[in-house]
Parts: C-alpha cells; sequence; structure tokens
C-alpha cells in the first residue's frame, strides 16, 4: 500500500523535479497520470483509468475512487494484483481537472 502527499513529489513550482531519484519519479508520474485521470471522470463509484500497472509482470490496469469522507483523497488499485495505495493533497496541483 503506497499512502502518497503528492505535495512531496513536487517542487515549489508545483512540478516533479528532474532531480528527483529515478524510482521516486516513477511513482511521482504514475501518480500524476491517476491524478489526472481520476479528476477527469469524478466519481464517487470507482472506475478504470486505462493505466498499466507498474508492477513488475503485472498487466493490470489501475481502477481509482474518490474517497469524500476523507479529504477527497484518491484511491487506486490494481484488478490484477495486490498493487494500491492512498494519495492525498493533489487538489489544485497542475494534473488536477477538477477546477
Ligand atoms: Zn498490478
Amino acid at each position: 500500500m503506497y499512502i502518497t502527499n503528492f505535495t512531496h513529489y513536487l517542487d515549489e513550482d508545483g512540478i516533479i523535479p528532474t532531480t528527483m531519484p529515478e524510482e521516486a519519479r516513477e511513482l511521482a508520474n504514475f501518480l500524476a497520470l491517476v491524478i489526472d485521470a481520476s479528476t477527469d471522470y469524478e466519481s464517487e463509484s470507482g472506475f478504470e483509468t486505462g493505466i498499466r500497472c507498474f508492477k513488475e509482470g503485472c498487466d493490470g490496469t489501475i481502477q481509482s475512487e474518490f474517497l469524500f469522507d476523507q479529504n477527497h483523497e484518491i484511491h487506486w488499485r490494481c484488478n490484477r494484483c495486490d498493487n494500491e495505495g492512498i494519495i492525498s493533497e493533489w487538489e489544485d496541483s497542475r494534473w488536477d481537472n477538477g477546477r
């Protein structure tokens, strides 16, 4: 389970720094895609983002849902493996399509 505060992956300009270690940057890019897809189809019941799971050897895709009773966190999970996480503090980032 990845519990992530998205602001921790951004620099003061709100972008993902290229100086970030590769593994962290890959996760940050993945989280940005999930936020982008999730805020396009704001749904409480959950939906299929079409984003590929990043776990090695897994060919699943990511589903996400908003947790409206928990500060609008985004809960994402793979439809094939146990890869999942919660993203907080994503609102007003440049990948937030909701406003
Ligand atoms: Zn997976």
